[in-house]
């Protein structure tokens, strides 16, 4: 799939207030491919040269050694000095990243998130859950207060979720995601971003996404709510190397409905055809983006539902409270691989070990995760109250919007596709106006705003509510 946007990009220059023309007279623009190359940033561009396959292989099998990371299991002092147990593998991340903080002249503030479950289908007892993550703060001060995320889930379980003292590796599941999220705090700590980005690593997971949940709750009531823009949740994106495996394609599952909305969205959505257009959808397009504009070695396969079949992950912890989230997973799975005691039978190899994971593929993975919190990161928020006037029966469509919040947007560009398209087809630049009435039904076309600053680094773009 090649860049529809740049494609058919629509480089008409306008001014405030002028009319444009619809895709069809478009064509004959001579600057097509020049004026709206796909921006690649080259500071962006260098650091995911610094993601290393080795780094990850040795982060997996590291958290390998901790024998099981059930949520379950040992954290008292004895299993940590023992170096078994989730106790143990939660004081090498957090010494990880602290390690990667001293590096980067204590750029990263390196914190814990503990709360007690209670007794619950897979928790028998009152267990300590513990996430940990580290923040990178943003260095321009209105623009700190939006946050890009990636989490991971360090838990681990095997054939039985309750079981708290056999080997559980999950290396795959989710060593994979857990890694990740090390590897992109590594690399983007040495660069500075006036957005915040959160490297998060999870608990809880395969007892029911009770760390993510709870962590997702923190955002959402914690200082009127933070501005979490974007959610990326690895789960599973080791390349298991067994046959059928696709390891140019990984899959990135979005929500469509989101799980938070009301029965008034709810109503709106059904009157407007809007089922395709989640937030959480809108960032899933994003990095299929961000998958063309650098080359990363993988491209997202993006899945039009929020997870497969039998299965849930902790984007959906977010989902539920508003935000935007999405998860990446390896194109095939094998179910001998994960969930399982590692045993042989009948010369099937079982289990969740190292083995089975392709390190390069993990790797590329955290190029593309690393590109897209980069990317959004450097992008000024997005446009805000967007809306496209309904009050009158017309054939035009004028859209309206307030100025990006925190002063970072040179500029805005609307974008459309034909209400069948699953990708961004069109783009008009709007200048720094606030206002545009472009020559097109908006009863044909899906439309969406989104800022840019001087640079090109663009936000997330916002489908707008109609007005009357
Ligand atoms: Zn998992």
């Amino acid at each position: 799939m090649k860049s529809r946007l740049l494609q058919s990009a629509i480089l008409v220059a306008i001014t405030l207030g002028m009319v444009v023309n619809g895709p069809a007279q478009a064509q004959k623009s001579s600057e097509l491919g020049t004026a709206d190359k796909a921006f690649r940033d080259p500071k962006i561009a260098a650091a995911l040269q610094q993601v290393s396959a080795a780094r990850i292989q040795a982060n997996i099998e590291k958290l390998v050694s901790f024998g099981t990371r059930s949520t379950l299991s040992a954290q008292d002092p004895a299993s940590l000095a023992a170096g078994r147990g989730i106790g143990a593998a939660r004081q090498w991340i957090k010494a990880e990243f602290e390690r990667y903080s001293k590096d980067c002249g204590g750029c990263l503030e390196v914190k814990s998130d503990s709360f007690t479950e209670e007794p619950a289908d897979r928790i028998p007892k009152p267990t300590e859950i513990t996430n940990v993550y580290a923040v990178l703060k943003g260095t321009d001060a209105e623009n700190a207060k939006r946050i890009v995320l990636v989490t991971g889930h360090y838990d681990s379980r095997n054939s039985d979720t309750l079981d708290i003292t056999g080997d559980a590796p999950g290396a795959n599941d989710d060593g994979s995601g857990t890694a990740v999220s090390l590897e992109s705090a590594r690399v983007l700590s040495k660069l500075k971003f006036p957005a915040t980005i959160i490297f998060l690593a999870v608990a809880g997971e395969e007892q029911g996404l009770n760390g993510s949940h709870h962590f997702a709750q923190m955002a959402k009531e914690q200082d009127q709510g933070w501005q979490l823009e974007a959610v990326l949740n690895n789960d599973i994106v080791g390349g298991d190397k067994s046959a059928g495996q696709d390891h140019s394609v990984v899959r990135l599952f979005s929500e469509g409905l989101p799980a938070a909305a009301t029965e008034r969205d709810i109503s709106r959505i059904r009157g407007l055809g809007g089922e395709n257009d989640s937030g959480s959808r809108q960032l899933a397009r994003y990095i299929a983006d961000i998958g063309r504009t650098y080359d990363v070695g993988v491209k997202p396969m993006l899945v039009f539902r929020l997870d497969r079949y039998l299965r849930g992950g902790d984007h959906y912890s977010f989902n539920q409270q508003g935000f935007s989230a999405v998860r990446f997973t390896e194109f095939r799975e094998d179910f001998h691989h994960q969930h399982q005691n590692v045993r042989t039978e009948n010369g099937i190899d079982y289990g969740d070990t190292p083995k089975f994971v392709d390190f390069d593929y993990v790797a590329r993975v955290a190029r593309l995760n690393a590109a897209t919190l980069a990317s959004l990161a450097s992008a000024p928020a997005p446009p805000a109250d967007v809306h496209l006037l309904t009050k009158d029966l017309e054939n035009d469509s004028t859209l309206t919007w307030n100025a990006s919040p925190g002063g970072r947007a040179a500029e805005y560009e609307v974008l459309w596709r034909a209400t069948t398209s699953p990708e961004w087809e069109h783009l008009q630049k709007i200048g720094s106006a606030t206002r545009i009435t472009l020559k097109l039904s908006k009863d044909n076309v899906i439309f969406a705003v989104r800022a840019v600053d001087r640079e090109g680094h663009r936000s997330l773009p916002v489908v707008p509510v109609p007005e009357r």
